[in-house]
């Protein structure tokens, strides 16, 4: 018995899309982004499928833990470094490589005086404003590091683009140079380029990449799909019809009957909504895959269900199946709908929601 929804994952795409990311950058490294739980895929499943790459990147300390914890023997780096002794400590002892982007870590470092026992990215921040130290704070910032005792050296350096979905988007090109010429002379490993830079910008690709969304399957660009850069889709998002009915004319449909029937049709109900992470605003026409077909969404999207116009599919009956999200229906596409990005649609599956792997369906 497959549960009513459930998210299927076909692994085997994962690794053309990691393909994708070498014919790009056919130089660098590559640091695997697989934090929010491997963008809702499931961070050891993503990890497993990914056991090549050279690195793998999270945001959190306990992440990295799970990973360590789950066997994996890459190098892993955790974004958003640590904040205190204790998450220190937990760093060292799962050997995980930490991000160096605030003055309390250097203090923090700087009390310490175990010898050359944590690999560091120092993040500059060249014009983000999330993590990491500005340009010209950089000398002074290295300098403190250099003399801390605990830290391995060469030290990496890393920063991130805050437009590179943007090809026209000046900023780019002025963070990398930023980049450039603030670690002019300074040893060690450079990264720059999330996906959005591996696919559209040349100039970003340096020593390490860290390709996260492309990996999945999905666009970084708004306005274009995975599929129509080369990449292949992961997670499809599949429910089951529970209920047809007529509806006539004057019925309402839903919350505060928001939707009103203007000429009799079939309304199918559809077990999906943002109890398992459906977009609680998906507009009244977002399509959804009913039998080969699309069916527009038709009132408000509810905890545990949605539901569809079944007009065009009058032969639709409880049981059959739908895909909210898949091959056919590109979740670029759903996103668009729903006024947000594919990447929150991805990472906001729910525990409700199975996950299946693709092969245990053959
Ligand atoms: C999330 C993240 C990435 C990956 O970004 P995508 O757009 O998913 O490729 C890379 N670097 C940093 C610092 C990130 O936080």
């Amino acid at each position: 018995m497959t549960p009513a929804a459930y998210a299927v994952l076909k692994l085997d795409a994962i690794q053309h899309n990691l393909q994708t990311v070498r014919r790009h950058a056919p130089k660098a490294k590559i640091m695997a982004v697989i934090k929010g739980n491997g963008y809702g895929h499931g961070l050891l499943r993503i990890a497993e499928a990914l056991n090549a790459v050279d690195a793998f990147a999270v945001a959190r300390v306990d992440e990295g833990i799970r990973l360590r914890k789950a066997g994996l023997k890459n190098r892993i780096v955790v974004l958003e470094g640590f904040t205190s002794n204790d998450e220190l400590d937990a760093l060292l002892i799962y050997q995980l490589d930490a991000l160096v982007h605030s003055h309390t870590q250097l203090d923090i470092f700087a009390g310490r005086s175990e010898r050359a026992q944590i690999a560091v990215w120092l993040k500059i921040d060249t014009g983000m404003n999330r993590l990491g130290f500005k340009a010209k704070d950089f000398n002074a910032v290295y300098q403190r590091l250099n003399d801390c005792p605990i830290i391995k050296r060469p030290i990496s350096l890393m920063t991130h683009l805050a437009s590179a979905d943007d090809p026209q988007d000046p900023m780019t090109l002025k963070q990398i140079t930023l980049f450039n010429d603030t670690l002019q002379g300074i040893p060690g490993e450079r990264s720059i380029a999330n996906s959005a830079g591996i696919l559209g910008w040349q100039e970003a690709l340096a020593d390490w990449v860290r390709p996260g969304i492309m990996l999945y399957g999905i666009s970084p660009f708004p306005g274009s799909t995975g599929a129509q850069l080369g990449l292949k889709p992961i997670m499809g998002l599949h429910s089951r019809l529970i209920a047809v009915k007529p509806i006539t004319a004057g019925d309402t449909v839903g919350y505060a009957g928001s939707w009103v029937c203007e000429k009799p049709t079939l309304l199918g109900v559809v077990a999906i909504g943002y109890g398992d992470g459906y977009p609680r605003h998906a507009k009244v026409g977002t399509p959804v895959l009913l039998n080969g077909g699309r069916v527009p969404l038709i009132g408000r999207v509810s905890m545990d269900m949605i539901t569809v116009d079944l007009q065009t599919q009058p032969q639709a009956k409880p049981g059959d199946p739908v895909t909210l999200w898949g091959e056919g229906l590109a979740v670029e596409e759903i996103a668009d709908w729903a006024g947000t990005i594919p990447y929150t649609l991805v990472c906001g599956i729910t525990q409700r929601v199975r996950q299946i792997d693709s092969s245990w369906l053959k």
